[in-house]
């Protein structure tokens, strides 16, 4: 998928004309609205030319060619849930394309700092890896003293108790028949969920109950004013590693549509675990075209075989790996 940055150059003409002032997403909801675009339920649906349309009816511009026109398409294709043609979301994605050059560009996510995965039910240190969660809490404290990010988002992995992901749950769900004679699956075995879509799922110690002590943040870790707070893994019926989507694609949380809202262009990650939900976070993150960095020492993982793995993939996202001594040179 193309990047953020290059959807966006799209639009210069129009964005280095001095009278141009950013369209507000009210405006473009209006105009969406107006086009009776709400008829549609897809994205891939909507008529053909509707960006180019809608944008020429609002600024009376007429700036694309078809074949950008299908790469914005493909783009809300790809980053609204089920691309269902919900205006007011894609709204927001095109406020976010046609908007003025801002101060805003760096937001820095600290994923699942959370108790249970340094000294709890699913403390790193008893995973293969034997690493240190809480080594993270001191060297993330000292990145958000830097005061380099205009956005700052905690997430937080918040199960209910019959969550599928924790081994002592497995009875409660249907296994895909290749698993069903298995007796007693162990923790951090894989199993396959029967459904309509069978889905892959790695067992965990119970963790992250909501409102557990294990759920919450570190005691010393801090938190800066004015950062927003994200709980994936809310559904019993399906793991979230990523803070953007679960597992299977089915639902997004909110923090895509933040990041539009603040103008983010840039993502730099760091938290628990590396090979998991920093990992699927950070390759999101760039599907979403956002230009993406893990902070490589402000993180820990599980096993190293996963850690190697999940670096691999990460390379091939293009998602860059920085540590704290070289974060500085790309800010
Ligand atoms: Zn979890």
């Amino acid at each position: 998928m193309k990047k953020l940055n290059v959807l966006t150059s799209y639009f210069n003409t129009l964005r280095e004309n001095q009278n141009y002032k950013s369209l507000s997403e009210d405006e473009i909801f209006a105009e969406l609205t107006k086009m009776e675009l709400y008829r549609y339920e897809k994205v891939l649906d909507l008529p053909e030319n509707f960006v180019s349309d809608v944008i020429f009816n609002l600024t009376n511009t007429k700036l694309l060619d078809n074949e950008k026109e299908k790469e914005i398409i493909d783009y809300f294709n790809k980053s609204l849930v089920n691309g269902i043609a919900n205006l007011r979301l894609i709204s927001k994605c095109l406020r976010y394309l046609l908007r003025k050059e801002t101060d805003c560009l760096n937001a820095l996510i600290v994923i699942d700092v959370q108790n249970d995965f340094i000294s709890g039910n699913l403390s790193l240190k008893n995973s293969p890896a034997g690493q240190d969660g809480e080594e993270v809490v001191y060297i993330i404290n000292s990145i958000l003293d830097l005061k380099l990010f205009c956005s700052v988002y905690y997430t937080l992995d918040w199960h209910k108790e019959d969550h599928c992901s924790f081994v002592n749950n497995v009875k409660k769900y249907p296994l895909h028949k290749s698993f069903r004679s298995v007796e007693n699956p162990e923790v951090f075995t894989k199993v396959i969920y029967d459904g309509e879509i069978p889905r892959e799922q790695i067992l965990w110690p119970s963790h992250c109950v909501q409102n557990s002590s294990g759920a919450e943040l570190h005691p010393n870790l801090k938190i800066i004013d004015g950062a927003k707070f994200i709980y994936k893994g809310q559904h019993s019926h399906y793991d979230s590693y990523s803070a953007f989507w679960d597992n299977s694609k089915f639902s997004q949380t909110e923090l895509f549509f933040h990041l539009l809202d603040n103008s983010i262009q840039r993502i730099f990650i760091c938290g628990l675990a590396l090979d998991f939900c920093v990992g699927f976070t950070s390759l999101d993150s760039a599907e979403h075209g956002f230009d993406t960095f893990v902070i490589l020492d402000a993180t820990r993982g599980v096993s190293e075989n996963t850690i190697e793995e999940m670096k691999n993939r990460m390379n091939n996202a293009g998602v860059k790996l920085v540590t704290m001594e070289t974060l500085l040179s790309f800010l």
